[in-house]
């Protein structure tokens, strides 16, 4: 599997650890990530993966009317701000803000984006944009109104495996012919959460630095300016033992070692952790519900008749994706919505 020379990053992350010894998850997933975003648009039928708002704009109008709702019943401050985490390829927001404006509710817009293929579709649909590395750069005056669609599941998690010796981090290392998990020669324990530290010998605990303080800092935001936010990704309100690292491509999963920069890398949420996060920063927790339960509470079942009654050639098309999307076998239960408020801020529809 592994290449002598060139720069795929199989061959890099090879030599990287010839040279100094096993990397980090976090390290390796960090990097493979960046280099597979970087580099393409994966989105799509053709792609690797499709994603709620590639599926129908219903999921993108249900949002911003939730947005849009918000904002009114908090009192329509100005300036505001509609602030999207990894974008992909701008649809979400197209659709979002679309339905958003039939309110009133026009926003400035605010993409945080790191792959440079993606900004490019984004701009296409999104020319007044502006573009943000990290969340640091965002406007400090006004409310901010937060999605963020399929984003946390890739960011790097960290692994901590249980050995004889105590917890040590989970590293890749390379026997020569393909990478291989080992255990890192550093004490861990103590950047083990509570709840795991009698787990069994071999037991894999997974946590993600980069989730919690997206969270941290979000929340942060919120209680100081003002605004609510909408997290949507799979995984599940209660953390769990075992790695839920994988790779994806071509709508196919694969060993996460395959193929370094050209898969998509993924873990699962830990929704739970998060919320803790945000509650500790003074910010309401609006509840983590499934997705189907979400959409369902918007109001997606009337939407999609309506949509099938004004175009009854694609009505079958719409009433499938609407199944898509709330089904449960589909992505409407394992799929799940954390919502965020400030304390000031009104209830929230759908939880
Ligand atoms: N939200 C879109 C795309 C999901 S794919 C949709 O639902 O279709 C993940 C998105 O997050 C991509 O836009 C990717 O480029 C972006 N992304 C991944 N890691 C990131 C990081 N560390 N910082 C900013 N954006 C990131």
């Amino acid at each position: 599997m592994s290449e002598p020379g060139g720069d795929s990053l199989t061959a890099i992350f090879a030599r990287l650890i010839a040279a100094t010894g096993p990397i980090s998850v976090a390290h390796f997933m960090a990097e493979s990530n960046a280099r597979y975003y970087g580099t393409r648009d994966p989105l799509g039928t053709a792609g690797d993966f499709v994603t709620a708002p590639e599926i129908s704009q219903m999921f993108g109008e249900l949002i911003g009317l939730w947005l849009a709702d918000m904002w009114i019943r908090a009192g329509r401050d100005e300036p505001v701000h509609y602030v999207e985490l990894g974008p992909g390829r701008g649809t979400l927001a197209r659709d979002s803000l679309l339905a958003a404006k039939r309110f009133g509710l026009t926003p400035r817009v605010h993409f945080v984006e790191t792959s440079a293929a993606l900004k490019a579709r984004q701009l296409e649909l999104h020319p007044t944009a502006q573009w943000h590395h990290d969340l640091s750069t965002l406007p400090a005056l006004g409310p901010l109104l937060i999605v963020a669609n399929e984003f946390l599941d890739a960011l790097p998690v960290r692994q901590l495996v249980r050995t004889g010796e105590g917890w040590r981090e989970r590293m890749v290392g390379h026997d020569g012919q393909r990478f291989v998990f080992v255990a890192g020669s550093q004490p861990m324990d103590a950047a083990l959460p509570d709840e795991f530290r009698e787990a069994p010998e071999g037991a894999i605990v997974e946590t993600s630095p980069a989730a919690a303080a997206t969270i941290h800092e979000v929340a942060g935001r919120l209680a100081a300016q003002g605004g609510a936010a909408l997290f949507i990704d799979y995984g599940s309100g209660q953390a769990q033992l075992g790695s839920t690292l994988q790779a994806v491509r071509a709508h196919r999963k694969l060993d996460p070692f395959a193929a370094p920069g050209e898969a998509d890398l993924t873990a699962h949420v830990d929704f739970a952790a998060l919320a803790r996060i945000a509650q500790s920063r003074g910010v309401r927790w609006l509840g983590t519900v499934p997705q189907g339960h979400f959409l369902r509470g918007l109001g997606i079942e009337a939407r999609a008749e309506n949509l099938a009654a004004f175009a009854p050639e694609h009505a079958a098309a719409i009433l499938s994706a609407r199944d898509r999307l709330i089904g449960e076998g589909q992505m409407g239960a394992l799929f799940k919505v954390m919502g965020l408020a400030a304390e000031r801020w009104p209830e929230a529809a759908g939880f």
